[in-house]
């Protein structure tokens, strides 16, 4: 081997993962078992007291999972990862390592529509507290910080209009706070953008979009940067106090640079519970393989139907941050230069009514909820995704109510344009 180190798309292919040692099987197998035969007693209660690392059960960790974490931590940059059953589990898994009751957290109010409901509702009942702020306006993380706030969550590509978020400028303010930035890296997955390049701590994915990438499989991940000091001030118990559930260990000076991983591991994972199935896992690995061909496509087309739309007498705007006239063209030029990801949205000239209509008279588009899918897909999300909001929230967040979001697949470019075409001249 040269000592040259792999690029990217040889990372999405190989990393992690190497033949099976006792079977030769090339592709990574499905590990489908609940439990791991221990050597013996010495072995079982090493691995207990996280003295070794090894297998026990699936729900805390499992080897077809093991590779899907060591292939996106390399993808993303960081030290370790953690594989779970969906986005919102990685959200949830992330903020109990970091939250106690009473606590905030500071929120970009441009997010996935569930993000808005799991912050604003699910984690009220914990006990954990969202402040949001704009960000576009940067001075708003600022001006939202207290002495309870514990983290500030953002999206480096925002639902719903594709909207590019400036990283390092809000990673400046979570540095002056002393709290670890999470970046939501979804919509732009690490081949257009790596957050932690610009300052993230932490990283989540719905791998059920693009990482996976062919809408049959949900999954979750979050990726630790290795990057954050868990003992300042003792602002963060779970990683830096004894943990009576493992004979009083310290995570971060037993873990060092991947005590977050850890936490959300033994800590989160093991007792919230949500694992992500193996053969999940199988087809996520599968689906990575392919990202860097299948991105850069869904980005090319992307552009193609945004150009077309912006040209189009009845459409009345289009955001999308890959247009030289976009308000986000600048950070995209910076943050995403192979592309500005797939997912925007555009307003119709007749409103409301104009783009309920248009949703019912494409073809090849599908209609229903979903991003990150080879199939291009649309959505009204003033009706679905965000129908949560009141018409001001709605507004803000980028879904007003003339507002039609796309997510553009890998098809044929004319054959998309096409069909749009004959739903806006219908
Ligand atoms: C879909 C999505 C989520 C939630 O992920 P699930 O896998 O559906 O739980 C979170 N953030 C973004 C940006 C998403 O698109």
């Amino acid at each position: 081997m040269s000592d040259r180190l792999p690029g990217f798309s040889t990372l999405a292919v190989h990393a992690g993962a190497q033949p099976d040692p006792t079977t030769g099987a090339r592709a990574t197998p499905i590990y489908q078992t609940t439990s791991f035969v221990f050597n013996d007693a010495d072995h079982a209660a090493s691995l207990f007291g996280l003295q070794a690392f090894g297998n026990i059960y699936t729900r805390i960790g499992n080897p077809t999972n093991a590779v899907l974490e060591e292939r996106v931590a390399a993808l993303e940059g960081g030290t370790a990862a953690l594989a779970v059953a969906s986005g919102h589990a990685a959200q949830v898994v992330v903020l109990q390592q970091l939250l106690q009751p009473g606590d905030e957290f500071i929120a970009a109010r441009k997010l996935y529509g569930g993000s808005i409901n799991q912050f604003t509702h699910a984690f009220k009942s914990f006990g954990w507290n969202v402040v949001w702020a704009d960000p576009d306006d940067i001075a708003s993380f600022e001006r939202a910080v207290t002495p309870r706030t514990k983290a500030i969550f953002i999206e480096s590509i925002a639902n719903p209009a594709g909207s590019i978020t400036d990283i390092e400028a809000i990673s400046s303010v979570a540095a002056k706070a002393g709290v670890p930035l999470i970046v939501d890296n979804t919509l732009a997955s690490p081949y257009l953008i790596r957050p932690i390049d610009h300052g993230a701590d932490i990283v989540v994915h719905s791998l059920t979009k693009f990482l996976g990438g062919h809408g049959n499989s949900l999954g979750g991940i979050i990726v630790d940067a290795g990057t954050f000091d868990w003992s300042t001030g003792g602002k963060y118990p779970m990683l830096s106090e004894p943990r009576p559930e493992y004979h009083g260990i310290r995570l971060q000076e037993t873990f060092g640079n991947f005590a977050f991983a850890i936490a959300c591991r033994v800590l989160g994972l093991r007792d919230l519970g949500p694992a992500l199935s193996p053969f999940n896992a199988f087809m996520i690995l599968t689906g990575i393989e392919t990202l860097p061909l299948r991105m850069q496509k869904h980005c090319d087309n992307a552009k193609a139907v945004a150009e077309f739309l912006a040209g189009h007498p009845a459409v009345a705007s289009v955001s999308y941050a890959g247009l030289p006239s976009d308000k986000y063209n600048q950070l995209a030029r910076k943050y995403a230069p192979k592309g500005a990801g797939a997912v925007f949205t555009f307003s119709l000239k007749g409103g409301y009514d104009a783009g309920v209509g248009l949703v019912s008279k494409l073809q090849l588009f599908s209609h229903l909820a979903n991003v990150g899918d080879t199939r291009s897909l649309v959505i009204h999300p003033a009706s679905t995704t965000h129908s949560q909001l009141d018409d001001a929230a709605k507004v803000k967040s980028g879904a007003g109510p003339d507002v039609v979001r796309l997510s553009i697949g890998i098809e044929d470019k004319e054959d998309l344009i096409a069909d749009l075409e004959q739903a806006l001249a219908a």
